[in-house]
């Protein structure tokens, strides 16, 4: 066992880094503030093979393995946080379970456009009454003709306002092998969006509704049964999610470390008190412990996807730290780590909500106790005795 990055791996590291230092650097503070999604960040990411990092060359990808996207997500957060989210979006996302099961059609539509950054995809899995439990969702693709006619609304989804492509996740028929998914246009007819809701990250969100939306057969992603197929793809989702609350907990502990180096009270640094000098040490401890977690889930996950147990343990354990390590960074910084004048709030509000996106806390603290217990725990009521 060896936890050092190969040379290769390094040398990756460290021409991302130099990428983020020269394109990224400047106006991170403003990107992160801003409105919308940062488009021309994505066209320049894609033209220096910072997007499809791990989806393979064959489909327009570079090839590399997920610790790659990993290693590059991480390294851009840690100069820029808003720009890891374009990160998600170009190597871990919507566009990754595209990769990985759409047909030659589908991909030779789409993929070429989001992976030169010139188009966006969202999925849309959550729904007013169908959140942790998503299968509960009930969006339905009733047949018509060759193909479906999709109905339902979605919440919560990601770049919603913005995105040209959606992956929804649809009910064919009942139960969970009832559900699949279908890839939907923007501007297709009968299908809306609501008023702009503002997280607290400051990205917007509008429901989607879909009102007899039709797809045709070449626009169906998994078909019935798709399910279990999704989620193991939606995986690679959460170790992005993980990878940016680790990186953004880094960054808020690189400006306290800054701040605590420099700032003097009581005509001292604040560095040389040690009941700051502990917090320090506690971050530094959980950020790397984080990061091993991390980095363990991409690595066993190289020739495939990860494991879900792996999945869930780098993702609870990495959200908590990111938002943790964020919000001892801002106390540590007092007013200017409360003000906007630096990126520290911002870490802070931005890793509070992937404790809750992409699976809570809580749902992957549920997956971990089922691996620990080689069991599954249902979530759900128990059946009364006759019930059908
Ligand atoms: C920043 C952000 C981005 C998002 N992006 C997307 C996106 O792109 N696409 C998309 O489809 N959705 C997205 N979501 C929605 C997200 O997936 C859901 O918010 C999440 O699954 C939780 O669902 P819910 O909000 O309905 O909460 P609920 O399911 O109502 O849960 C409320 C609370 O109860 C807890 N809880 C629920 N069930 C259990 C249980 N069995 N055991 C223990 N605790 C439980 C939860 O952990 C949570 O703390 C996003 C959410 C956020 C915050």
């Amino acid at each position: 066992m060896d936890f050092h990055l190969s040379e290769e791996q390094r040398l990756f590291r460290d021409s991302v880094r130099r990428f983020a230092e020269r394109h990224l650097r400047d106006g991170a503070l403003a990107r992160a503030h801003g409105d919308g999604y940062p488009a021309d960040i994505a066209r320049v990411m894609a033209r220096n093979g910072l997007f499809g990092i791990a989806i393979a060359e064959e489909d327009g990808g570079q090839g590399g393995t997920l610790l790659d996207a990993v290693i590059a997500i991480e390294t851009v957060g840690l100069v820029c946080p808003r720009s890891a989210d374009v990160m998600q979006a170009g190597n871990f996302g919507p566009i990754r379970v595209l990769a990985e099961y759409g047909s030659a059609e589908q991909k030779r539509k789409y993929l070429a456009k989001l992976l030169a950054g010139e188009a966006l995809i969202a999925v849309a899995m959550t729904e007013p009454e169908a959140g942790s439990a998503v299968t509960d969702l009930k969006t339905s693709a009733t047949p018509d003709g060759d193909g479906f006619r999709i109905n339902g609304t979605k919440v919560f989804t990601s770049h919603s306002p913005v995105a040209d492509l959606f992956l929804v996740y649809v009910r064919f028929g009942p139960g969970v092998d009832g559900i699949g998914s279908v890839l939907i246009e923007r501007d297709s007819p009968g299908f809306t969006r609501g008023r702009p809701t503002r997280f607290l990250s400051g990205d917007e969100w509008v429901q989607l509704y879909f009102d007899d939306v039709r797809v045709g057969p070449e626009d169906v992603l998994l078909g019935k049964g798709g399910f279990k197929r999704q989620i193991a793809a939606f995986n690679v989702e959460r170790i992005g999610n993980a990878a940016r609350s680790l990186a953004l907990g880094e960054h808020a502990f690189d400006l306290a470390r800054e701040y605590a180096s420099t700032r003097r009270q009581f005509g001292r640094l604040l560095c040389e008190f040690q009941g700051l000098q502990w917090k320090f040490a506690e971050m530094k401890m959980q950020l790397d412990a984080a990061r091993l977690l991390l980095y363990r889930a991409a690595c066993n996950a190289d020739k495939g996807l990860p494991s879900a147990a792996d999945a869930a343990i780098a993702k609870a354990y990495c959200n908590e730290t990111g938002f943790r390590v964020a919000n001892e960074a801002v106390q540590i910084m007092g007013g200017t780590g409360y003000s906007e004048e630096t990126l520290a709030e911002y870490c802070l509000r931005r890793t509070r909500g992937w404790m809750i996106a992409g699976g809570s806390v809580e749902m992957m603290k549920n997956r971990i106790a089922e691996a620990v217990f080689e069991r599954r725990f249902s979530q759900r009521p128990p059946r009364q005795a006759g019930a059908t």
